[in-house]
């Protein structure tokens, strides 16, 4: 499933391709669960628009349109963002291409599965929205216009600070790990993020979130961070949930050093990486490291 980081990356190499340019058609197909705006209504009150800006909240994407419309892309579990033209898809992130066959990686045509589709009026490169599953969203939203699913976001990772954490969780004593996953506090760390960062913190992932202290909340928040930066860096990876079909993977799949890595010795003192389930999400942590 893509995360920040890869969310991120997505937003990076689509700004380019996007910004400045007038929508002149909008394909898609048949209303679906995909839609939160009626694509009909899509075809009809996109063309004419032109992209000012491309900015990410959370994990959602958010085209701004010059007459104060936006445009919110969600890519959900396997929803795929990209050019038309775009030499490999692999460009975009591990997430990106994880549900393309090896063999459409080089020169992908638009699909079934292919449920927006924006031509622009210089006629350069059209701007797709693949996704298999249709976890994926799209809503147009009307000037000044809100969507729950922002509403309920906390400080966006990448700018949260640890005062912030630490007022946020007084007096709640859910599993620290529970409340980075929740979003309404900080949002845009998943699961495997959420462990990489509490053991470079040395935090137990079930400590008690009200219990932590403004220091560990500071520790805490700056890893969060070196995580998150590093993994965009490395162009993100899909290894949640995921399997890919052609066997590769992002980068940062490489630098985990306890996500899934139950039984494995620690990389810093060599105790065996244990496995608990906290809120039905697994968690993996170093009993030796962490406390
Ligand atoms: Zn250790």
């Amino acid at each position: 499933m893509p995360e920040l980081p890869e969310v991120e990356v997505t937003r990076r190499k689509l700004a380019p391709l996007l910004v400045g340019r007038r929508i002149a058609k909008v394909h898609t197909t048949r209303p679906s669960y995909f839609f939160l705006t009626p694509p009909a209504r899509l075809e009809l009150e996109l063309p004419g628009a032109r992209v000012t800006g491309l900015e990410r909240i959370g994990k959602y994407l958010l085209a701004g349109l010059h007459d104060g419309r936006r445009l919110l892309l969600h890519l959900g579990m396997s929803g795929q963002l990209f050019a038309e033209n775009a030499s490999s898809v692999r460009l975009l992130s591990a997430a990106a291409r994880a549900s393309l066959a090896p063999d459409a990686q080089a020169r992908f045509r638009p699909d079934a599965h292919t449920h927006l589709r924006l031509e622009f009026e210089d006629g350069g490169p059209e701007l797709l929205f693949r996704d298999v599953r249709k976890f994926g969203k799209v809503r147009l939203l009307a000037k000044g216009e809100s969507d729950p699913r922002l509403e309920r976001l906390g400080v966006d990772a990448l700018e949260a600070t640890g005062a912030e954490l630490f007022a946020s969780t007084r007096k709640r004593r859910v599993a620290l790990k529970s409340v980075l996953l929740a979003q309404d506090v900080i949002a845009g760390i998943g699961n495997i993020y959420a462990d990489e960062a509490l053991f470079l913190a040395k935090l137990r992932p079930r400590r008690a979130a009200g219990r932590l202290t403004l220091r560990e909340c500071k520790t805490l928040v700056a890893a969060a961070q070196q995580v998150l930066l590093r993994s965009i860096e490395t162009g993100g990876s899909s290894i949640s949930d995921y399997v890919l079909p052609d066997g590769s993977d992002g980068a940062y799949q490489d630098e985990r050093r306890v996500y899934a890595r139950t039984g494995e010795p620690c990389l810093t003192c060599g105790t065996a990486i244990v496995r608990i389930v906290i809120a039905a999400r697994s968690s993996h942590f170093c009993p030796q490291c962490q406390r």
